[in-house]
């Protein structure tokens, strides 16, 4: 059996392992942060008809500049996220992904280097690995959060080409101040200053989820810094693949000379133009989610579990003595939760009210046991 050892590929790829979480068949999925909630039937219908229409025009390339698409993306950003952003401004792709990939092609690569604030969202790495992108993890202090300090201090060492961070965090939750931004944004173009900065990419896939007001606005005049976003979290469209970015125009420029030709497709944008229909109704699950999220601290803190603070649509809690047990005994009672390595800590999706009844169900029956 040929192995893919046996193969030609990259050093850089010799022994790794692909992304993968379980898709396991269990009662309650709540392991990969997806939205609990189906489509709504009148946006299915209105999805129906879209892509009716656009079927017909499949003979032809999509629009390869996505214009009307992205004309839509800035509205949406323009009315929730506190800045007004134009077509130029937007750029989008085949999930955040993909927008994070065309930007290490773009300002990566090989001899360049990124830098993310473990722990953290695992494919950020990875994506800096299939660039040929060097790796550094940077530092977090105990309860999570951005260490100012230490991150100047790692990114002044290594002078990075590209700075990730991650607001709301993934798998922890936690938000991270614009004063955070904004000092590791200016500490990385000091580092860089004799080259030409820094690309600074805040991650907000879950931005819609959080207490706080997007970090949109600091794209102001800082052409070095883009904002990621996403439409597999908050419009419960993981399925879709539509990931996109806010950036001075110049990003949007430069993400063009590595993207693919014609790269989303007429049925991809089509499907996306009617969700944005439907952002007020889809919103409104949102809503839905933070309480459901909010109930799940204080339940699992009222359990006696440890909890981190939590702006997404997910929770991290623990501490287990060994969360790869924990999390095996609540697969065991059909609650199928996330385990990433974070020692002791497990991460929760909020899902819908039942589905967070027998999760919480479980863990009561977890903590009894380990304490008895
Ligand atoms: C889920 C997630 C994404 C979304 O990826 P898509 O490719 O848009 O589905 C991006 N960043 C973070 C931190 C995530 O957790």
């Amino acid at each position: 059996m040929t192995r893919i050892d046996d193969l030609p590929i990259r050093d850089e790829l010799r022994g790794k392992s692909p992304y993968g979480a379980p898709q396991l068949d269990v009662p309650v999925r709540l392991n990969t942060n997806e939205n609990p909630y189906e489509l709504p039937e009148t946006l299915v219908a209105r999805i129906s008809e879209r892509v009716a229409e656009a079927a017909r025009h499949l003979n032809r390339y999509p629009d390869r500049d996505a214009i009307e698409l992205r004309t839509e993306l800035a509205k949406y950003l323009t009315r929730t996220a506190g800045h007004e952003v134009g077509v130029a401004n937007v750029w989008a792709a085949n999930g955040s992904n993909e927008v994070l990939q065309q930007l290490l092609q773009t300002f990566g690569g090989p001899g360049r280097t990124a830098i993310g604030f473990e722990p953290s969202y695992s494919m950020h790495a990875l994506i800096s690995r299939g660039t040929g992108t060097g790796w550094i993890s940077g530092p977090r202090n105990a309860d999570y959060t951005i260490d100012v300090d230490a991150a100047c201090a790692a990114i002044t060492e290594h002078r990075p080409d590209v700075v990730f961070i991650t607001s709301p965090n993934n798998p922890t939750g936690t938000a991270v101040e614009a004063e955070t931004v904004l000092a590791l944004h200016d500490a990385a173009q000091r580092a860089r200053a004799k080259a030409a900065g820094a690309l600074v990419v805040i991650d907000e896939a879950y931005g819609e989820f959080s207490h706080r007001p997007s970090l949109l606005p600091l794209i102001e005049g800082r052409p070095r810094l883009v904002l990621s976003r996403t439409m597999s979290k908050a419009f419960g469209a993981a399925g879709l693949r539509l990931g996109y970015l806010a950036a001075d125009p110049a990003v949007v420029d430069a993400v063009q000379l590595v993207r693919l030709p014609y790269h989303l497709s007429t049925v991809t944008q089509a499907t996306a133009l009617a969700a944005l229909e439907h952002t007020d109704t889809l919103l409104g699950y949102v809503e839905a989610l933070k309480a459901e999220r909010d109930r799940l601290v204080r339940e699992l803190r009222a359990l006696g579990c440890e909890v981190t603070e939590s702006d997404a649509n997910f929770v991290q809690f623990g501490r287990f003595e060994d969360a790869q047990a924990a999390w095996q005994a609540l697969l065991e009672r059909g609650v199928l939760v996330r385990d990433l390595g974070v020692p002791g800590m497990l991460r929760v999706t909020a899902g819908t009210p039942a589905e967070n009844d027998a999760f919480l169900d479980a863990v009561r029956e977890l903590m009894k046991e380990t304490s008895a």
